[in-house]
């Protein structure tokens, strides 16, 4: 503390409490906005308690469509009526994903929890690009916990980001600077970085070969490696891809292996893949978005092994981590490399070692974000509200729930299973003529039913419905109403017949 700090502390924070400025957003009546964001929380709070009531998904009609065509707004308008216009018009017409019928996509179900913390978040309004404040505290805390879920040493680190779209792209930039030194930042890929082939299998995520397309590789330096009949990446058929590729002077750099894929939930043999890395000397690259947290299931944690050899693990913990939209994660073996590709020196962010500047390394220097929320708040208090323990057992329940719609399938002769369930997705059919067509449909159908929300995969070539668990919402109830609802509106699609779905008969809960 500078001399006399004491006394100058005094006066100036004996200023008044209250400003007199018109000119600030602050209401005039604090009651006023507190009986309204009281009202507004029970709301949320209701509308989590009893979304089971509402429909997963309906389409929108032209006027809710209309409201958002609307012109800039210049003057002020009263806060509860914005507040009817989004109970009206934005609250009814969601993707469903809070819903325990949405199994339509790889999306997460959110919390309670998660979204008090959100309010928290916000009302704390943290950059977290950097200084020293206990916000950089709780992310770095995230990031010890992380280290420690998948079994990184210290000097690793890592970083929230959007999704793990955007981690996977940074991992591919660390991945090319480690390869090619930092020099790749100033001078860009040159001659060197024309000859870096990646590889990854047929069933990775589109976002991989985007990642390539944007860090300047193209997407035709991604390798798609064939998958075993499990979907899992040919590991032999890998091996000589690479040896092929040397032969014709290329220069593999980089493997990235799926723990989760989002067609039928396949985990790549990933200790096969870290041993062969090793031996290549390539980076080793997992996208876990969804199936990384599957650590902490101890039923799952056994088939992720070798996530601990990674050199980096995309993930999100918006997904089966059931953390608010959006807490995506990058996580780095070797921290150094990770700070060398991304960090900048800028006046502006001058580091000192006391004040606000001080107590770097900061989240900027990990990433290409500078202003950046407080997403590590959420999921702060979504690991400590419920820890990892009970998250697993969340985890580990929704695989057993993709089991039991296996095992309904299996038993009805009208529906086929299409793929191995090996996590969590569902792949089936109705079985029927012409049955691509009419699978597509029934979909649909279920979609605009607001019954439950599956979507369509292609499997060789033949539409599938797909059913992906990932809500903890989602019990037996909801399986079995999606059962009867394919059953029913295939019945209506192959006769031509009109008849009213039965109303949907819910079953006890699952046992486990
Ligand atoms: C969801 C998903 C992604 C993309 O993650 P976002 O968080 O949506 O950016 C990438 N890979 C897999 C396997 C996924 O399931």
């Amino acid at each position: 503390m500078w001399p006399g700090a004491g006394g100058v502390t005094k006066t100036l924070r004996g200023r008044s409490l209250q400003s007199e400025s018109s000119e600030t957003l602050d209401p005039k009546n604090w009651d006023e906005i507190r009986a309204q964001g009281h009202r507004m929380l029970d709301d949320m709070i209701d509308y989590a308690a009893n979304i089971r009531a509402r429909p997963v998904w309906q389409p929108i009609p032209d006027e809710a469509r209309a409201r958002f065509r609307a012109e800039l707004p210049r003057e002020s308008s009263d806060l509860g009526d914005v507040y009817r216009e989004f109970v009206d018009f934005v609250l009814p017409y969601t993707t469903g994903n809070v819903h325990p019928g949405f199994m339509g996509w790889v999306h997460g179900g959110g919390s309670a929890v998660g979204m008090l913390a959100e309010m928290l978040a916000a009302g704390l309004n943290a950059n977290l690009g950097g200084r020293d404040h206990i916000p950089i505290a709780v992310e770095r805390q995230i990031v010890e916990w992380t280290r420690e879920m998948f079994g990184f040493p210290a000097e690793a680190s890592g970083v929230f980001v959007t999704g793990t779209s955007m981690a996977n792209l940074m991992a591919v930039l660390v991945a090319r600077t480690a390869t090619l030194g930092s020099s790749v930042r100033q001078r860009g890929i040159e001659d060197d970085g024309a000859s870096l082939v990646a590889y990854t299998s047929v069933a990775a995520h589109g976002c991989i070969s985007q990642a390539m397309d944007l860090a300047g590789f193209g997407t035709d330096a991604l390798r798609c490696v064939e998958v075993d009949s499990a979907h899992r990446i040919d590991v032999a058929a890998l091996r000589i891809r690479i040896a092929s590729d040397r032969a014709a002077g290329l220069k593999p750099f980089l493997v990235v292996g799926s723990a989760g894929t989002v067609d039928i939930g396949a985990i790549d043999d990933l200790a096969a893949l870290s041993a062969l890395c090793r031996e290549e000397g390539l980076w080793f690259h997992v996208d876990g978005a969804y199936g990384a947290l599957g650590i902490l299931s101890s039923t799952l944690a056994p088939r992720l092994a070798g996530l601990e050899c990674a050199d980096s693990i995309a993930f999100d913990f918006h997904k089966w981590g059931q953390v608010p939209y959006d807490a995506g994660f990058l996580i780095v073996r070797d921290g150094e490399q990770h700070r060398q590709t991304f960090a900048a020196p800028a006046a502006y962010l001058r580091r000192e070692t006391r004040g606000l500047a001080a107590n770097s390394i900061w989240p900027c220097d990990l990433g290409p974000d500078l202003s950046r929320g407080f997403r590590a708040l959420k999921t702060w208090f979504t690991l400590k509200t419920y820890g990892t323990e009970k998250l697993g057992a969340v985890i580990t329940r929704t695989c057993a729930l993709a089991g039991y719609l296996e095992t309904r399938i299996l038993a009805e002769p009208r529906l086929e299973l299409l793929a191995p369930v090996q996590l969590n997705i569902v792949c089936f059919r109705y079985r029927c003529a012409d049955a691509s067509r009419v699978n597509g449909d029934i979909v649909m159908d279920i979609q605009e039913s607001g019954i439950a929300a599956p979507s369509t995969t292609l499997l060789n070539g033949e539409l599938a419905i797909r059913a992906a668990i990932v809500n903890h919402r989602t019990d037996t109830c909801d399986i079995d109403a999606l059962i009867q609802a394919v059953l029913e509106y295939g019945a209506r699609r192959t006769s031509g017949g009109d008849e009213p779905v039965l109303d949907i008969v819910p079953s006890p809960p699952l046992a486990l």
